[in-house]
């Protein structure tokens, strides 16, 4: 995609100009976790600019892109340097370019015999792990690749990264393990919807997700989103000679690795990889975004060494982006929960990785207008993960001459009622409480929340438009006879459904608080707000600063909260839902062999990570303390124990070693 340049002064304007470009990604990529162009954009401008500077190396500055990695670390973290560079990987588009790159390898090392090993490239976040006498101790971001951020205690969260590794003899008890955290798709697209239900932007794919995820001032947030990881790099290796090697190693220490790996004897059997998962990667649970191949043997990738900002000996694959090109038949808007008006393209179905694709969400206003969509327009949209698909631009060479710019209606589709736009806010808004399409998206959100099953969007119409249902409280004095009065019920259907209406009435304060539907309260906000009221009276009579003082709640959100507290309306529905036998438990506490239990742990166990060890625990009812106490039920000891032993004999808790405990868990 290369624009013809004629003569360096025009190389060098485009080059600045592409720097400018490439820059701004960078920023709203690494940093704020909200990129605005897509990957394969990128990619262009990132190709073109690589072309332009390899056709005139006069040009190239130390501080352009093409020598830098990533973006600079936030001052929001503490800095971390690295004690490597963690660098990028040199991409390829074509199949041709993966053999290029192979008869570089042979030309550089010679007649020898030569390994690849190909991994998934997981689309996900570089993390560095550093681990002290076989602890978890620093958990770093690649930020610039020389200094990352430092988030050790958000990464502690994730259940897949072991606290202590058993060391094997001849390992030094000091190395430090990379790999990528990912969100898999389950969690990318709960995150999402729940991030739509508050009206907030959603992330473009499950890398800036994941992304977004890790870089939280509160690990807690952290720890809601659900990461998982693949770690691939260990150093120093310890006696591993090869990639294929480290990954098996890492396994064995209780690292995940993906299984998804293969060593090939040559680039054919690369390729012939390349090609089965280009085709069957949309049937794994998490995101790849091409494949890394590696040179296996560890000595002749140093020999091969590394250029400013990747190694010699491995190349990234990138596979083709899932878009396509369609005709938007028209923008149509839809009513929120919230009242929220949500601009929607009407597309010609087009079939995109696999799915036929006919409708595009274009968020809000300004998104229309700053992608100016119009109807009847030619535009080429994509999926990014399991996302509703995007418009990404308008090929606007097919624009038809008639074509005028999209607005906004003025009044609500559905009830008429004028629409509102606060200044500063993105969303334009049907503030009618009684829209109906609103009530409907309402109790819509409810039954889902309470985990009501059986009422679809037609039954929830009919009920409203028979005045059977105003609010979700209404939903508990249905009979059956009424509901036998809608199409589609029969005596089994209607009883049934009767059954989980009746069943979602013991429910937690975090279903509850998510049910009602407060604006920006999804699972994530709810949670927090159990965790810190634990009940629903508490958290009615809460003040705005309370609020404000809980992590993770911010100044809008406990105004919100507050608001609608006050509000003489929504203290009706909740005195509606409990008079009509909602039952509100306390937090949840599961019940098992460990119930009211405190178990600690030091040392490493030799049968599994500290992780493991604390989810069984907490699965099995128990609670995993910190630190050894006179309330501490037993202290669980494993290799190389730290002081809390000593503390532990001192207040007589009882000690179990690995064999005790695991009889103790049952294992
Ligand atoms: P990259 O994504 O092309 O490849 C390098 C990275 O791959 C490594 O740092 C590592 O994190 C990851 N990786 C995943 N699986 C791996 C495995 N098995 N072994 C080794 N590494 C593995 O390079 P990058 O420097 O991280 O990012 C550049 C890319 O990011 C661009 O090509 C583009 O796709 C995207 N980007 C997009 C925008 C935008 O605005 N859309 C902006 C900046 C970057």
């Amino acid at each position: 995609m290369s624009t013809a340049v004629k003569n360096i002064e025009e190389a060098q304007a485009r080059v600045l100009e592409l720097r400018g470009l490439i820059d701004r990604a960078n920023r709203q990529y690494y940093v704020l976790d909200h990129p605005e162009i897509t990957d394969a954009e990128y990619d262009a401008l990132f190709r073109e600019l690589v072309e332009l500077e390899t056709q005139y190396p006069e040009l190239v500055t130390p501080d352009s892109p093409t020598q830098r990695v990533g973006g600079p670390p936030s001052d929001a973290f503490a800095k971390v340097t690295h004690r490597t560079p963690m660098l990028s990987l040199a991409n390829a588009f074509e199949r041709e370019e993966v053999r290029e790159f192979d008869q570089r390898v042979r030309r550089t090392l010679g007649n020898v015999k030569l390994e690849y090993v190909t991994e998934l490239k997981i689309d996900g976040l570089a993390m560095s792990l550093l681990y002290e006498d076989g602890r978890y101790r620093i958990g770093a971001t690649r930020g610039d690749g020389y200094v990352g951020e430092d988030v050790t205690p958000n990464v502690k969260t994730i259940p897949s990264v072991p606290l202590s590794v058993t060391i094997p003899p001849e390992f030094p008890t000091t190395f430090e393990v990379r790999g990528e955290v990912y969100m898999p798709k389950r969690s990318f697209q709960r995150l999402n919807t729940e991030l739509a239900a508050e009206g907030k932007p959603l992330f473009a794919n499950p890398r800036n997700a994941a992304a977004g995820a890790v870089r939280q001032l509160d690990p807690r947030i952290t720890a809601r989103r659900r990461l998982d990881t693949f770690m691939y790099a260990l150093d120093p290796a310890g006696g591993a000679r090869s990639q294929a090697q480290i990954l098996l190693r890492l396994a064995e220490m209780g690292f995940h690795v993906n299984e998804n790996r293969r060593v090939h004897g040559d680039i054919d059997a690369v390729i012939a990889f390349l090609d089965e998962w280009q085709e069957k990667r949309h049937d794994l649970d998490y995101e790849i975004d091409g494949i890394v191949i590696k040179v296996n043997d560890l000595a002749q990738q140093d020999e091969l060494g590394f250029v400013s900002r990747s190694p010699r000996w491995a190349l990234a694959f990138k596979f083709p982006p899932e878009q396509a090109e369609t005709v938007v038949e028209d923008i149509k808007v839809y009513v929120g929960r919230t009242g929220a008006i949500t601009p929607v393209a009407w597309l010609a179905p087009v079939q995109i990785g696999g799915v036929t694709v006919g409708r595009a969400t274009l968020h809000n206003e300004d998104e229309v207008a700053r992608k100016d969509v119009r109807p009847a327009d030619h535009v080429i949209i994509q999926r990014a993960g399991d996302v509703i698909p995007e418009v990404v631009r308008v090929l606007k060479e097919k624009r038809p001459a008639s074509s005028r710019p999209w607005h906004m209606p003025k009044k609500c589709p559905e009830c008429g009622t004028d629409l509102v736009r606060e200044p500063g806010e993105a969303a334009t808004r049907c503030i009618n409480p009684i829209c109906p399409a609103q009530v409907l998206e309402h109790l819509r959100h409810f039954v889902g929340a309470l985990d009501i099953e059986g009422f679809g969007y037609a039954t929830l119409q009919q009920l409203i438009d028979r005045k059977l249902v105003k609010d979700p409280s209404d939903l508990y004095h249905l009979s059956k006879a009424q509901l036998l009065s809608l199409e589609g019920f029969a005596d089994k259907s209607a009883q049934n459904l009767l059954d989980r209406i009746e069943a979602s009435k013991p429910t937690t304060l975090l279903r509850f608080l998510v049910a009602l539907g407060i604006g920006h309260v999804g699972w994530t906000m709810a949670g927090l707000l159990a965790e810190h009221f634990g009940s629903i009276d508490r958290l009615q009579q809460a003040s705005v600063e309370e609020l404000k003082s809980i992590g993770g709640v911010g100044p809008t959100v406990a105004e919100e909260v507050h608001e609608y507290f006050q509000r003489p309306e929504s203290r009706r529905l909740i005195e509606r839902l409990l008079e009509a036998g909602i039952d509100i438990k306390q937090p949840e506490r599961r019940e098992g062999p460990l119930s009211g239990k405190t178990l600690v742990l030091t040392g490493s166990l030799s049968s599994m990570t500290r992780g493991q060890a604390e989810e069984r625990i907490k699965a099995l009812g128990g609670m995993v303390g910190s630190a050894v106490t006179k309330k501490t039920d037993y202290l669980v000891v494993g290799a190389d124990p730290g002081s809390k032993l000593e503390k532990a004999q001192r207040l007589k808790v009882p000690i179990l070693d690995e064999a005790a405990f695991l009889e103790l868990i049952g294992r």
